[in-house]
């Protein structure tokens, strides 16, 4: 005990002198404005993280994006913690390539953030992404713009609606840009309360790479999933694949609408 203090105090001791040693500049530089030529350059710079980690071929990585991409040039950068950047040979063709997000390679979520001023690169946050949501099981009467933005803001930020025609001229599919906390499950679906009747909506997620069925996070797949494990062979007997009496009187209809 007396000799793991002794220990204490002289890594104590040892650290206050490295302390000593650190110097701070309080003079500011003599010139404040940053350089034209590096502001361009950072407003031509996204950083990209690959949500699954793992390791990749970083050259195949790289002519596969580029091509994906459709751009002849860009500059790649290996950061700390597996944060890369990205700097485009203009700001057009950097605006486009996040317009178009996600972007994955090889069932890996590519998820990249542009350049911020007066933020460090470990600043950066990678553990959300804005995804494409279908919102299905909407009455045609109340697919609009408005009502699927109302519904898309249970799931995160919603960045863009968009309401298309699909196939016959009467049916309509709801779909928004959501911005998705992914260090938590997504939701499959919904009750949805139109004031005089609920409605039951399912969401599905466009270009979802690497999905587990089991935990409902993105990422891996249920077959690696540690949260639930998923055991094939149990799956019939598991009891969230059963319906109890009151689930079952709820499901009245294939629309999935009923009255309260
Ligand atoms: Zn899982």
């Amino acid at each position: 005990m007396e000799e793991s203090r002794e220990v204490n105090n002289r890594l104590v001791v040892l650290c206050k002198r490295l302390g000593n040693l650190r110097t701070e500049v309080d003079a500011p530089p003599r010139d404040r404005v940053i350089s034209k030529v590096i502001l361009d350059e950072c407003n031509r710079t996204v950083f990209g993280k690959l949500y699954s980690g793992g390791n990749i071929n970083f050259q195949a990585f790289l002519t596969t994006m580029k091509r994906a991409w459709k751009v002849d040039s860009v500059t790649f950068t290996h950061h700390e913690l597996g944060i890369l950047s990205f700097t485009f040979d203009s700001e057009m063709n950097k605006e486009r390539v996040l317009a178009k997000s996600p972007w994955s390679f090889a069932s890996n979520l590519l998820i990249l953030k542009p350049w911020e001023p007066n933020k460090s690169t470990q600043c950066y946050k990678f553990t959300n992404c804005a995804l494409w949501v279908q919102v299905h099981g909407l009455l045609i009467e109340w697919c609009s713009e408005e009502v699927v933005s109302h519904i898309a803001q249970i799931l995160g930020c919603v960045k863009e609606v968009k309401v298309e025609k699909k196939g016959v001229a009467f049916q309509k599919v709801g779909r928004a840009r959501v911005v998705l906390d992914l260090d938590t499950p997504l939701s499959p679906s919904t009750l949805y309360n139109l004031g005089e009747g609920k409605v039951w909506l399912d969401f599905k997620y466009e270009r979802l790479p690497r999905f587990c069925y089991s935990c409902g996070k993105v990422g891996h797949f249920a077959t690696n999933c540690v949260e639930v494990p998923f055991d094939e062979a149990k799956y019939e007997d598991r009891n969230m694949n059963r319906v109890d009496e009151k689930e079952e009187e709820q499901v009245v209809s294939t629309s999935g609408y009923y009255y309260t």
